[in-house]
């Protein structure tokens, strides 16, 4: 097997090993050889990471690297409403929301979460993974379908995993493969159509209105993960739905505080009906503990800031959208990118690892993606950029992608 083929089969291990089930852990030497060759970009510990400025090794790099993109995991308020909250609350709760995990602050944020996307009522969970696993294994049952774009996020193909019902797969915003399935979904079953609202390698939108104007042609309902939407794109940083003002009509968003909000945790947030159901339905609600006091408090803090100036998102799209189009100028390919993230597309597994050592060697740091993250000749550095890089730092982001892509031949 070439590396290029090892690489490609970095996720599906069930080729490797034998009998033992310890066997494929010793057989599998594609990290060994990876790491001696200095080309491991994963896993790589920083020693500090202050928003557009991390240390890595010693050295100083340009975080374009991030999901932190209003810049506000090293804001002080956001940061002394962490403090707060420990001091208050202590360090954890010990239990899930179900139980003994339930605080105000919970419901604050739920409340403050609801009314800043127009929906009735909003649930936070304990990660984004988790509420995409608790809103499909609640709504799911087997007399349902989840029907789900292909390049969604893995947390949603894993909920799809979890649930009792029936999963169909489409290809990548292809309404006529969504619109055969739709067709053909039993008079008996009720289905679920799930997409992302900003895709989370590729960085493009889907087609909003016209997959909800055919989830509803056929009765439907609506789920939009909008991780990756949310505090950038839309009015105030409203995120996908309200940017293609759907939020009328769209029946559940999913979010996370991973991103623009400074945190961790999840949330899914809808009529106060289906949310009372998720609330006693989802598995990852009732099964693991709820979200600590420290990171209820940043998110709802870094909510407020997002509320006060909305401006913060704007500036986030302006420095996405310059890079993109400088990084074209170039001679790079950024594919179909229209919020914060801005994929560099190289097309194969070594080439983009090697591009991602020289550009750290440099000082910009990127996440390289390859297959089966993204699809084969997709293999990219994904980039994404922050309200609070200045000019100065992506110009010197800029210069490094110049030299580094000379040396490759795709800069002339
Ligand atoms: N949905 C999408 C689209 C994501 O990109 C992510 C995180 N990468 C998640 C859900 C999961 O969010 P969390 O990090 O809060 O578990």
């Amino acid at each position: 097997m070439t590396q290029e083929d090892s690489i490609a089969n970095w996720m599906n291990h069930q080729q490797i090993g034998g009998k033992d089930i310890f066997a494929k852990a010793y057989s599998w030497e594609l990290y060994d050889q990876l790491k001696n060759s200095g080309m491991y970009p994963y896993f790589q510990a920083l020693d500090e990471n202050q928003g557009p400025v991390a240390r890595y090794q010693g050295r100083e790099v340009l975080m374009l690297g991030s999901n932190n993109y209003l810049g506000l995991t090293t804001h002080p308020l956001v940061r002394k409403a962490a403090m707060d909250a420990i001091a208050h609350f202590g360090t954890g709760l010990t239990g899930s929301r179900f139980l003994n995990g339930t605080i105000k602050l919970h419901e604050e944020l739920e409340a403050k979460l609801a009314s800043f996307l127009g929906q009735e009522a909003a649930l936070v969970f304990t990660t984004g993974y988790q509420a995409n696993l608790g809103m499909l294994t609640a709504l799911i049952n087997k007399n349902s379908i989840a029907i789900v774009d292909r390049l969604a996020h893995a947390s949603i193909h894993d909920g799809c995993r979890l649930m009792e019902g029936e999963t169909i797969r489409f290809p990548h915003n292809d309404l006529k493969a969504l619109e055969e399935i739709l067709k053909n979904i039993p008079e008996d079953k009720g289905a679920l159509l799930f997409v992302d609202g900003v895709y989370s390698m590729e960085g493009d939108l889907g087609p909003l209105p016209e997959l909800v104007a055919l989830a509803k042609k056929y009765g439907a309902r609506i789920a939009v993960d909008d991780a990756h939407g949310l505090g950038v794109i839309g009015p105030g940083g409203r995120g996908t739905v309200h940017h293609f003002g759907l939020q009328n009509e769209v029946d559940l968003v999913v979010g996370t505080f991973s991103k623009s909000l400074a945190s961790i945790g999840g949330f899914v947030a809808g009529k106060r009906k289906v949310i009372d159901f998720i609330m006693h339905f989802g598995r990852p609600m009732l099964f693991s503990a709820s979200l600590p006091p420290a990171s209820a408090a940043a998110a709802l803090s870094a909510l407020e800031i997002l509320i006060r100036e909305p401006q913060l998102a704007e500036r986030v799209c302006k420095n996405a959208k310059w890079m993109k189009q400088e990084l074209t100028k170039l001679g790079y390919q950024t594919g179909e990118a229209d919020a914060a993230i801005v994929p560099v597309i190289i097309g194969d597994s070594i080439k983009t690892f090697m591009i991602w050592r020289q550009l750290l060697d440099e000082g910009v740091y990127t996440n390289p993606v390859v297959y089966p993250a993204v699809a084969r000749g997709n293999e990219m550095l994904r980039t994404s950029y922050l309200a609070t890089q200045t000019q100065e730092q992506l110009d010197r982001a800029l210069a490094v992608f110049a030299k580094v892509g000379k040396s490759f031949d795709i800069v002339k």
